[in-house]
């Protein structure tokens, strides 16, 4: 028997279409920006009104929890015994809104234009959020029970960094034992092709700090007698990457995991304009380690850049000294299965090794985060894809975002889960950004994906 939901959870769906509407729409209304502390208050309704909402629905021990920071909402259902247990994770959290006069409506009145609802938090995250309770919904009133054990973490924190999310997972990591984690905050491909996000680059940091002199020299009275600060951090990073593109660290790719034919495969059948890609950002051509397609070292392959560099004079004309100190930020994007405190090690130790006489180097490490990666073939990653071509009729393509979402790490790290990225929201959805919209097809169907992938799970041999 195919795995899915009955046909009165899709009756109950239709009935309820505009109830739906609103109380997605009720929940856009509240401001809850994390990152502005006058919208406190706001972040708390945001997290008691998603409370509120579980305990409506059927979902037990719900409660808002403290973390010091604002709230974490958790609720379960476990009343599937034999079954898998999921963690649904979200946030109801939201972006600032400015520059406010360009949005077309308020952020916080959302409006239906055309196909879209649009609102602050329509795509990113509560949305999402909200189709998880929405399925969660109909199949408790229609068949009494779900096809596997849940649990929702739903934290107010996402947008500002998720300060106390990793050490309120520590502390319940016996109340969030589990076997999967689904985390619907991404989106879909170019053109709106439903897609899985199997892949997270992390970060690993460094600011290197060049000193010579402790005040700057006149460079006619010293130039030629001492190392120049500037200079030496030029020769510093210009020893960083070699001209294929590669990074010269020493170790620096060991734990790399290579592509597989069907990694491979997956990024080539990527519907990607390699040509407009290249001329909506400007630049005269594309350039990257060698032996990659942009696609793949965008998504699989880790960086080394310079992101800021500073020192000596700045201002117009000239000034002849020589720099009393010179400085560079310099970030790692990181790929499975590098660790960024290693790859920070390796960095401060090829940088002073390389570093030339006559100054002082002091290389300070900045926050990291690690990557991520739920392979293609993955038990999961499979379910999840049954259940989009299930449900949307078409099957998933596979992305790897160039980007990282902590708390995706932290899922891994901390509670040793695999994490299915199962987002929904378009990929011009303007999240974060102003005239943020969801497209309400993409939310009615995911409704019925997340139902289908429960049914899909409950099936895997165990
Ligand atoms: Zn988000």
């Amino acid at each position: 028997m195919p795995a899915g939901p009955a046909p009165a959870f899709e009756q109950y769906l239709e009935l309820n279409r505009e109830r739906r509407l609103e109380s997605y729409k009720a929940l856009l209304r509240i401001p809850s920006v994390s990152a502005l502390p006058e919208h406190a208050s706001d972040c708390r309704a945001a997290a008691e009104a998603i409370a509120a909402d579980l305990r409506a629905i059927g979902i037990e021990h719900v409660e808002v929890a403290e973390t010091g920071g604002h709230p974490v909402v958790y609720g379960d259902w476990l009343h599937a015994p034999g079954a898998p247990t999921v963690i649904v994770y979200g946030h109801y959290d939201v972006q600032p809104v400015d520059p406010l006069e360009l949005w077309e409506s308020p952020p916080f009145e959302p409006i239906v234009v055309g196909d879209r609802l649009q609102a602050r938090g329509a795509a990113d995250d509560k949305g999402q959020v909200h189709l998880h309770l929405r399925a969660t919904e109909a199949l408790l009133a229609t068949s009494g029970g779900l096809p596997v054990n849940v649990k929702f973490v739903v934290e107010g924190e996402e947008e500002s960094g998720s300060v106390n999310l990793d050490r309120w997972l520590e502390a319940n990591r016996e109340r969030l034992a589990a076997d999967l984690v689904v985390i619907s905050d991404t989106g879909f491909f170019d053109g709106n092709r439903p897609a899985i996000t199997i892949g997270l680059r992390g970060l690993a940091a460094v600011q290197v700090n060049v000193y010579g002199s402790t005040i700057d020299l006149h460079s006619g009275s010293y130039g030629g007698t001492v190392q120049n600060p500037a200079n030496a951090l030029c020769a510093i990073v210009a020893r960083l990457k070699g001209p294929d593109g590669r990074i010269l660290v020493p170790g620096f790719y060991d734990d790399v995991l290579p592509l597989t034919e069907a990694d491979r495969a997956a990024f080539a059948a990527l519907p990607f304009d390699e040509e407009a890609f290249r001329g909506s950002i400007g630049v005269p051509a594309l350039v990257g380690e060698a032996g990659y397609t942009t696609l793949e070292r965008r998504g699989a392959r880790p960086t080394l850049d310079v992101n800021g560099v500073w020192g000596g004079f700045q201002g117009e004309g000239s000034k002849t000294i020589i720099p009393a100190h010179a400085h560079a930020k310099i970030t790692c994007r990181l790929v499975p299965a590098q660790d960024p405190d290693r790859i920070t090690e390796l960095l401060v130790s090829y940088i002073s090794e390389i570093a030339p006489p006559g100054v002082r180097v002091e290389i300070v490490p900045q926050h990291g985060g690690r990557p991520s990666l739920t392979p293609i073939d993955h038990p999961a990653t499979k379910a999840a894809a049954r259940a989009i071509e299930a449900t949307f009729g078409v099957a998933p393509l596979y992305i790897r975002e160039g980007g990282s979402i902590p708390v995706c790490a932290s899922f891994e790290s901390i509670l040793g889960l695999p994490v299915v990225l199962l987002g929904f929201t378009p990929p011009d959805d303007h999240a974060h950004a102003p005239n943020e919209s969801m497209d309400l097809r993409n939310y009615e169907t995911g409704i019925r994906t997340v139902a289908h992938l429960w049914y899909e799970l409950a099936d895997l041999p165990r």
